[in-house]
């Protein structure tokens, strides 16, 4: 029998080790816990678009054929409407994969840019943004100028 397994004969000793109060956590830690609301947000953020995308392509497929032109013809400019809209949400999804991917990694909140710390209510209010809010007014004046 292996020391320190199951049952300890020890009386009073406590069964799960106290937390260390005020020592430096491992860096992974601290940062998925500083992200923990975030991280949840998106996942909820991402079921939501991926039920809604589910649901239009149901409702989509159902109604595919009417005996009126006009009515075939709306139906159609409809169906590109929302396809549009799968679209945007299926960018949104990728966007939404790639936050929790550098949270994984670590990275999350990292501006690419400067690399800097990007502040946290940014990241509250756009959690999915890559950017400081100094470089993404940067690459804002940037785009504006080149076109
Ligand atoms: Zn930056």
């Amino acid at each position: 029998m292996k020391a320190g397994s199951s049952a300890k004969p020890i009386a009073s000793a406590p069964t799960a080790t106290p937390p260390v109060a005020h020592t430096r956590r491992t860096t992974i830690a601290a940062v998925e816990e500083k992200y923990h609301a975030i991280r949840c947000d998106l996942e909820e953020q991402r079921r939501t678009i991926l039920n809604e995308v589910v649901e239009g392509l149901t409702s989509s497929n159902s109604q595919e054929t009417f005996p009126d032109v006009s009515d075939q013809a709306s139906a159609e400019a409809e169906q590109r409407f929302s396809m549009r809209i799968l679209e945007r949400e299926q960018r949104l999804v990728k966007k939404i994969d790639e936050a929790l991917a550098r949270m994984d990694q670590s990275i999350y909140g990292i501006c690419e840019r400067c690399e800097e710390e990007i502040p946290y209510p940014r990241l509250k209010a756009r959690p999915v943004t890559t950017l400081c809010i100094d470089c993404k007014t940067l690459e804002e004046q940037e785009e504006k100028s080149r076109r």
